[in-house]
């Protein structure tokens, strides 16, 4: 058994998609004495998870309120600006009271470039605070099961390295210490650029082997067993029917929303340009991603969906009966 005794009190920030299942998680496994306070800006996700265990989570009523309540703070919004509102708000933000010796893990995907200013504000003003990047990857699905990848900002030999896993652990099943600040962020916006290209390439490659009179079946296994194998093609194959279990074959419903893949690989691009890295396919496809995100056939839909966007044939099975 782990011991979680040293978690009594933990705050989590932002109860979306992801928040809601990460925190049920802690509100689960987290000791009896332990209690969390929670906040976001939607009164609703608040007060309904407060219904739902309500002698472990309680009601906060700004980012400061649960930074004074607790020692460990885990935040979840969706972008930059959420961060830096969270954590630097002059009146009701994280850093407006005295976050001395707490510990601070921010989960959202965001630009390293917000991280940073944050993790050095709350270096020059508390010390003894320590704020870390931990982005998460697996989607709604890998969170609610708990089994999300977790790409620490940190080193291995961080002195919070024990206590960042043991309490990500409770939500996540690898966590990956990344070497520095900034370097969770890093991790995963490369991982996102990689999955996003693939995908696309993924999508154009099923069209033209499907358009020259191939079964997508076939291609699949013929991807399977070849060069061009990867977990795309495999689990989260972009044309429906394909594989049982994956997005598209569900209507593209569940999944990885196409804006979050938009907004993700327009963070990989510009964190690409920042670093000097030649990066021939960022503008095509971000230019793609933004076409999808944005097209109301697509919007809303798991990222996949980029099939459909770039004119995929979805209808195919008449053609191809088993
Ligand atoms: P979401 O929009 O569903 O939830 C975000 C929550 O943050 C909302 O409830 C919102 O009200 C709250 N919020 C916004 N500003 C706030 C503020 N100032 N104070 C308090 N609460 C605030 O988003 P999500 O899907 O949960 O994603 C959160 C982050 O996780 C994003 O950065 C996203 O890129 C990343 N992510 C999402 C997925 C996914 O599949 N949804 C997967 C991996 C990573």
């Amino acid at each position: 058994m782990i011991d979680l005794s040293e978690f009594k009190t933990v705050g989590f920030i932002g109860l979306g998609a992801m928040g809601r299942p990460m925190l049920a998680h802690l509100a689960n496994k987290l000791p009896r004495e332990s209690h969390i306070w929670i906040f976001d800006v939607l009164e609703q996700a608040v007060d309904e998870l407060c219904a739902d265990y309500p002698d472990k989570v309680s009601k906060a009523m700004s980012a400061r309120d649960v930074a004074d309540k607790v020692d460990t703070v885990i935040t979840m919004v969706p972008e930059g600006s959420h961060v830096r509102s969270v954590y630097l708000d002059p009146k009701n933000g994280v850093c407006s009271t005295d976050i001395s010796n707490k510990l601070l893990i921010d989960c959202s995907t965001i630009d390293t470039a917000t991280s940073l200013a944050v993790k050095n504000h709350i270096a020059e003003n508390f010390p003894t605070a320590s704020f870390y990047d931990s982005p998460v990857s697996g989607g709604v699905v890998g969170a609610i099961k708990g089994t999300i990848a977790i790409f620490l900002g940190c080193s291995e030999s961080d002195p919070n390295l024990e206590r960042l896993t043991k309490l990500m652990g409770l939500m996540g099943k690898q966590i990956i210490p990344c070497g520095g600040p900034s370097l969770g962020l890093a991790a995963k916006l490369s991982n996102n650029y990689l999955s996003g290209v693939i995908a696309i390439a993924c999508s154009e490659a099923f069209d033209m082997g499907m358009r020259s009179g191939l079964d997508p079946r076939t291609l699949a296994r013929v991807y399977a067993a070849g060069t061009a194998q990867n977990t795309i093609c495999d689990k989260f194959c972009p044309v429906p029917g394909v594989y049982s279990e994956a997005p598209s074959t569900g209507g593209y419903k569940q999944g990885f929303k196409v804006q979050l893949m938009r907004k993700d690989f327009g963070l990989a691009v510009d964190m690409a340009n920042r670093v000097g890295a030649k990066n021939v396919l960022g503008d095509v496809g971000l230019q793609t991603y933004d076409g999808a995100a944005k097209d109301p056939r697509c919007k809303d839909l798991d990222s996949r969906v980029v099939y459909r966007y770039l004119g995929g044939q979805e209808n195919w099975q008449s053609k191809h009966e088993s």
